[in-house]
């Protein structure tokens, strides 16, 4: 098996799954929106709706029974006008294609609002951890690295953890990539790694911090008071769960929560810690004591100051979006609205603080952790927090301001101003040849 090719490079487009929302097309049609506000030059469109490179790899895994099982994964590329490509790595059984270059799309946009000098890229296995042993999973996350090896590395494309994927898969993938590349340690190669091998401390609790800053400055511009504010969380996992956490920091009150299993609510308010202990105990937020349970549908239409999507793509839609009572929907996962809901929630006067700057911590930290690797030094949690706040507090306020000078809902605005940035950066630099 080990003389296998790595893969192949194609640029393919849409593989929409029929009747289910393709994220791709979402993002095209997001990236059309920003380009027709700005007068965008045609051609430059075009660079922008095609990932730079996107790689298909096959993985083949000897399973615990002895037989091959062979996964596929890819790595998309989007954009490197400002600076190496940045982006997650997610195991799930629903990864596809497109889905990876639409994250990969939204990376660019990203990493350009919160001003880091990244571009953008994105990772996945089609795959179900869940079902897997942890040998299984780094036989398959080594061969993975394997496989994508010759397009990653510490100045071109650096990944990061993203759904069912953490530390662990990190560490394999520095250390398969560092024995490949030179047989030294490359801890800049991926960021997200647990702190023994060169993770940065509040890198845990990143996104959730960061969002939970987007939340504060969100609250101060509607005159919302957190001392009063309710908050609803769907998907209770590593941004979930920090979010919570922080926003209930602030004096706000978690009133439901959920993830793959379901939901619970209590009007008086829950516990994020409590919560926490019990999810770690049981496996679920299901069967909290003195909590009603509630479907994931239901959470999301539930009287609340603040609602929180923080689980997959697509469950804010035109069905649903009507019926969203919250001021305000900071979306701590990527892509949780469509189009079609985003124009009934700025229609409803809902503020939605978009993927692209409400999760933005994550890869800001990201960035310290790659700074501190490429320095060999180390920060403390307090100026890793501090640095933080200050990019999320700058890039909400430079995304507010576009979103009212350009009458426009708060993801067209951070779009626009993602992409302006971008374009900047490859104008300057020229299409080579
Ligand atoms: P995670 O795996 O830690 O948590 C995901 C949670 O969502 C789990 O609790 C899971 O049970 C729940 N979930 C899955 N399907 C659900 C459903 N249908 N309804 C309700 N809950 C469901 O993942 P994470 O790292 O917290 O990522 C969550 C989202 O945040 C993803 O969209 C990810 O791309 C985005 N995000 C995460 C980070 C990060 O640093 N962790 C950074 C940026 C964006």
């Amino acid at each position: 098996m080990s003389g296998q090719s790595r893969g192949s490079t194609t640029t393919s487009t849409s593989t929409s799954t029929a009747g289910a929302i393709n994220p791709f097309e979402v993002a095209l049609k997001q990236l059309d929106e920003a380009a027709k506000l700005i007068n965008l030059d045609a051609g430059l469109h075009q660079v922008l709706a095609h990932p730079k490179r996107v790689l298909t790899v096959s993985i083949p895994v000897r399973m615990d029974n002895g037989e091959v099982k062979v996964f596929t994964g890819f790595r998309s590329q989007h954009n490197d006008a400002r600076g190496p490509y940045k982006g997650g790595i997610r195991y799930h059984p629903q990864v596809t294609v497109d889905e990876v270059k639409a994250l990969s799309m939204w990376m660019t946009w990203k990493c350009a609002i919160a001003d880091i000098p990244y571009g953008g890229g994105k990772g996945g296995i089609i795959c179900n951890p869940k079902e897997m042993s942890d040998g299984e999973l780094e036989r398959m996350t080594r061969r993975y690295a394997y496989g994508i090896a010759d397009i990653i590395g510490p100045m071109t494309d650096i990944p990061a953890p993203d759904v069912y994927t953490g530390g662990k898969e990190m560490a394999w993938i520095m250390d398969t990539y560092s024995a490949l590349k030179g047989n030294y340690v490359q801890p800049e190669v991926i960021t997200g790694k647990p702190l023994a091998i060169g993770g940065s401390l509040g890198r845990n609790e990143a996104t959730g911090r960061g969002l939970s800053f987007t939340v504060r400055e969100a609250a101060k511009r509607l005159k919302v008071n957190m001392k009063s504010a309710t908050v609803a969380v769907q998907g209770f996992g590593n941004a979930g769960q920090f979010a919570s956490q922080l926003v209930e920091e602030q004096g706000a009150k978690v009133i439901a929560a959920s993830d793959s299993k379901g939901g619970v609510y209590n009007k008086a308010g829950i516990s994020v810690s409590a919560l926490r202990k019990h999810k770690e105990k049981t496996g679920s937020v299901t069967g909290f004591a003195g909590a009603k349970s509630i479907s994931n549908e239901e959470l999301l239409e539930i009287e609340c100051t603040i609602l929180i999507p923080a689980a997959l793509e697509n469950q804010i839609t035109g069905r649903n979006a009507g019926k969203i009572k919250a001021k305000i929907v900071a979306e701590a996962a990527n892509g949780p609205t469509t189009p079609e809901a985003d124009d009934i929630l700025y229609k409803n006067g809902i503020l939605t603080i978009p993927d692209i700057l409400a999760n933005g911590g994550g890869v800001t930290v990201s960035y310290f952790e790659w700074l501190q690797n490429l320095r060999r030094e180390y920060w403390t949690e307090d100026e890793v927090n501090q640095r933080l706040d200050r990019n999320i507090t700058k890039a909400f306020s430079d995304v507010y301001e576009t979103h009212e000078k350009y009458r426009v809902n708060m993801r067209k605005a951070s779009t626009l101003l993602a992409v302006n940035r971008v374009v900047e950066a490859i104008k300057i630099r020229g299409l080579w040849p």
